[in-house]
């Protein structure tokens, strides 16, 4: 069984999913059991999301924006 330290110690591997079977169940017990690390967990996961929402936000580079309209100049013409 998972204690707060393995748990906080694994959290992000956990979010990304990145953990084996067994100790992602592990965890996901512990997490039932505590909700100190239920906080914790949302707050990384929401911190997480957010991160990603912002950098989906940010404009692309122009040279690479360029690259992606000259591909589909060319879907376009043909
Ligand atoms: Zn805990």
């Amino acid at each position: 069984m998972a204690d707060c330290r393995e748990t906080i110690r694994q959290l992000y591997s956990y979010l990304d999913e990145m953990l084996e079977e067994s100790l992602r169940v592990q965890i996901s017990t512990h997490l039932d059991e505590c909700p100190d690390c239920q906080d914790r967990v949302e707050f990384e996961y929401t911190l997480k999301a957010r991160i990603r929402a912002r950098a989906a936000d940010e404009p692309l580079p122009d040279e690479l924006r360029q690259r992606l309209l000259d591909c589909f100049d060319m879907d376009i013409d043909g």
